[in-house]
């Protein structure tokens, strides 16, 4: 086949409008990010959280930089065991079933008492650490999973009756603390509620401290990074003798190494207002309709604000609202920041159009 692709489109491999749409990964990419992180880290212990994005190839990159992986249920943990049969797993979750509660890990996420309960009945052994959430004010976080009632871990209360329900045996080892409160905060903030856990924490004996995930992602500028090197050299300065520190990042670690490429089927006026329908949409990226976001993507030529729209029926399938890039019939349109909560949190078989291609660029 002829190369009518544009040279964004060619740089990533992609020769043919046939190829389209498709997610491409730039492994390469990856690798680069994964190593800047690890080395603004220390020894702060690391495990990917494998929801944001479970990708193999992607795994495969990721598994040298961290300690181990953080899994949300059964599927994820089937699904990395298969790949890294001797890697650390931690599994965390509300709702575990009995296979998800007597999973064979490396650190159970305790979520309630009565999952402690659970394992006394059953005659279970497991290393735990249980998810408190703390009521303290969480500012400037895009979700909140603790400071306040949510189903996620457990109150001061529900910690209290943990330990109490734990003293007196040993085949359930209490191994310390767990927390991921927000996601969306910087270095800073994220360091303040650090200081918060801690002092629960340690209020409370433990050694072992996980901090969670949720680390800062810009989609407004796709150039701006998390502040690794301050987080870093903050915990550090936090970090006592004979303490642990583990965190489960995933947004901020994979989203940056996707793009999920596209071509413009029709473009339009309605109501005066410009549109463009593109292969493909939300049902295979629904990163802008979840967060309520314009996707970035690539600007090759300005011009008039146009909407970008996928080709489901219904007006939620909105990639980007107004960007002003000049678009016409077959233009490829690359959309980036797309490697993290995209193709596998997506309604896939909603309207049954074809699945997209998936390509793994080695740099
Ligand atoms: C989703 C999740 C994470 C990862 O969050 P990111 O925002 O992707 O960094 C970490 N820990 C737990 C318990 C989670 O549920």
């Amino acid at each position: 086949m002829t190369a009518t692709l544009p040279t964004h489109a060619r740089a990533l491999g992609l020769t043919d409008p046939d190829q389209l749409p498709a997610y491409v990964y730039d492994l390469a990419e990856l690798d680069a990010h994964m190593a800047t992180v690890r080395a603004a880290l220390g020894d702060i212990e690391v495990y990917y959280a494998v929801k944001a994005n479970p990708d193999p190839k992607l795994l495969q990159v990721i598994a040298p930089y961290v300690d181990g992986f953080e899994v949300a249920s059964g599927g994820e943990l089937a699904h990395v065991r298969t790949f890294f049969p001797e890697t650390p797993i931690a599994l965390g979750g509300p709702g575990k079933t009995d296979a998800e509660l007597f999973a064979d890990v490396t650190r159970l996420h305790i979520e309630s008492p009565s999952e402690i309960r659970r394992l006394f009945a059953a005659g279970r052994s497991a290393d735990v650490l249980l998810r408190v959430n703390l009521d303290i004010p969480i500012s400037g976080a895009s979700l909140a999973m603790g400071g306040g009632a949510t189903p996620f871990g457990m109150d001061p209360a529900g910690i209290s009756e943990c330990i109490k329900l734990l003293a007196g045996q040993d085949a359930v080892r209490l191994r310390g603390i767990h927390a991921h409160l927000a996601s969306g905060l910087e270095a800073p903030a994220m360091l303040e509620l650090v200081s918060a856990i801690l002092d629960y924490a340690r209020g409370l004996g433990a050694t072992e401290i996980n901090l969670g995930g949720g680390m800062a992602v810009s989609y407004a500028d796709p150039d701006a990074r998390f502040d690794w090197k301050t987080y870093g050299e903050g915990l550090a300065a936090l970090r006592r003798p004979g303490e642990t520190f583990r965190i489960e990042p995933g947004r901020s670690l994979s989203v940056y190494c996707g793009r999920y490429v596209t071509r413009v089927i029709d473009v339009k006026r309605v109501h005066g207002e410009l549109f463009a329908v593109v292969a493909g949409g939300t049902h295979h990226i629904r990163t802008p309709a979840t967060k309520g976001h314009s996707q970035p993507m690539v600007i090759e030529e300005p011009g008039e604000p146009i909407t970008i729209v996928g080709q489901l029926c219904t007006p939620k399938d909105t990639m980007a609202r107004r960007v002003p890039v000049s678009l016409k019939p077959g233009d490829v349109v690359e959309f980036l920041m797309a490697g993290a909560y995209a193709w596998n949190i997506s309604h896939h078989d909603f309207l049954m159009h074809p699945k997209p291609n998936f390509r793994h660029l080695r740099g």
